[in-house]
């Protein structure tokens, strides 16, 4: 029999992209495939005829061949090919086996995840606390929704007094193999998932996945001195592994919300504290708020200039790790006054006019440096 046009086998065109030839292909290889139709030898030939279509024209090299010379670039060795079949053991048939075998589950194989064992996947909790709490560290009840093992089976899938047998798809070796004459395909065992164990007796309670949904309340530790972003990890308090796997993790992902009051960089606090001119130029003692919820006080000494800064010890936040906490930085900003009444402009006027040089160092400074530039 003179042998098919690859194009006409999978019924599409020269010009089909690798996404039409690949869904003819599968389509073919669906309606064909011999475990669809045993003991069907037209069946099985228009399998091997399409997968070798396929095999050929999934192959960059191979179609330009067949394309230029027809099927004849692939006899006596032509076009580069080693002979024979021999050269389609490098196509890529496995993502379509993948595929397909997933179609086949919707009909004989649904159990397929039925007896395998899994582990539980990872949570994340996200968590909003205030900077005072981060502080003091805290201990927090939370509650989320996830799986729990089934009290009913233990966790292993099968009703009471059952347990899981043998796969009778793969005879308990976890893998299949199908051969299709000139290539065999071995897989994970469809029905399942490689754990070569069947659920025969399925747990009404949990319909034999072995974890059930929940709602779970636990009481977690903020750890003192956390800070914005810190993700804290909760062994084993993740979602339940099903028919006896691990359970997953669950991640505290912390987020500490910013303070009117203070600034934080890592371990050290900071905040700016107006005081009026007459305070920076005379000094007084400020009073200040601090972390802990206390006050702490600072002398300002004569002529403070605006935006110095005063660093207070061990007033900032714990270290998280290790021990210690960080510094306070308060920085003195100067408040030019506005809105004088009319005493205190006459008073400033007054000011204004015994002030001398030596009063205002800076301005000084800066009119020395500008009398030398006009000179130059
Ligand atoms: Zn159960
Ligand atoms: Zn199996």
């Amino acid at each position: 029999m003179a042998k098919r046009d690859y194009y006409d086998v999978l019924g599409i065109n020269k010009n089909a992209n690798p996404e039409e030839l690949k869904s003819a292909y599968r389509k073919q290889a669906i309606k064909y495939h011999p475990d669809k139709n045993p003991g069907d030898k037209t069946a099985e030939d228009k399998f091997k005829e399409a997968s070798e279509a396929y095999s050929i024209l999934s192959d960059k090299t191979k179609k330009e061949n067949y394309d230029n010379f027809g099927h004849a670039a692939f006899e006596n060795g032509g076009g580069g090919q080693s002979g024979g079949f021999g050269g389609f053991s490098g196509a890529d048939f496995s993502d379509i086996f993948e595929d397909f075998f997933g179609d086949f589950g919707s009909g004989g194989r649904s159990r397929n995840k039925r007896s395998s064992s899994s582990r539980g996947s990872d949570l994340r909790y996200d968590l909003s606390i205030t900077l005072e709490e981060a502080y003091l560290g805290k201990k927090q009840n939370i509650q989320f929704s996830t799986s729990e093992k089934c009290t009913t089976c233990k966790g292993n899938g099968s009703k009471p007094g059952y347990s899981p047998e043998k796969c009778g798809y793969c005879a308990g070796s976890g893998k299949v193999r199908s051969n299709q004459g000139f290539f065999t395909v071995q897989q994970t065992c469809p029905q399942c998932a490689g754990s070569g164990k069947e659920i025969t007796n399925p747990c009404n309670d949990c319909n034999g996945q072995g974890i059930k949904q929940a709602s779970k309340k636990i009481t977690v530790t903020i750890p003192k001195g956390v800070d914005d972003g810190t993700r804290i990890r909760l062994a084993d308090k993740g979602e339940a592994g099903s028919r006896g796997g691990a359970n997953g993790d669950l991640y505290l992902f912390i987020n500490v919300k910013s303070h009117e009051l203070f600034k934080r960089s890592d371990e050290n606090l900071f905040f700016e504290f107006p005081i009026s001119i007459a305070d920076a130029a005379l000094g007084t003692t400020i009073e200040i708020p601090t972390i802990d919820g206390g006050k702490a006080k600072i002398k300002i000494p004569e002529g403070t200039q605006s935006g110095k800064q005063f660093r207070l010890k061990g007033k900032g936040m714990p270290y998280m790790r290790g021990s210690g906490d960080g510094d306070l930085y308060v920085q003195i900003n100067t408040e030019v006054p506005v809105s004088l009444n009319k005493e205190q402009k006459e008073l400033l006027e007054k000011f204004r006019q015994i002030e001398n040089e030596k009063s205002n160092p800076s301005i000084k400074k800066f009119f020395q440096k500008a009398r030398s530039f006009w000179k130059n």
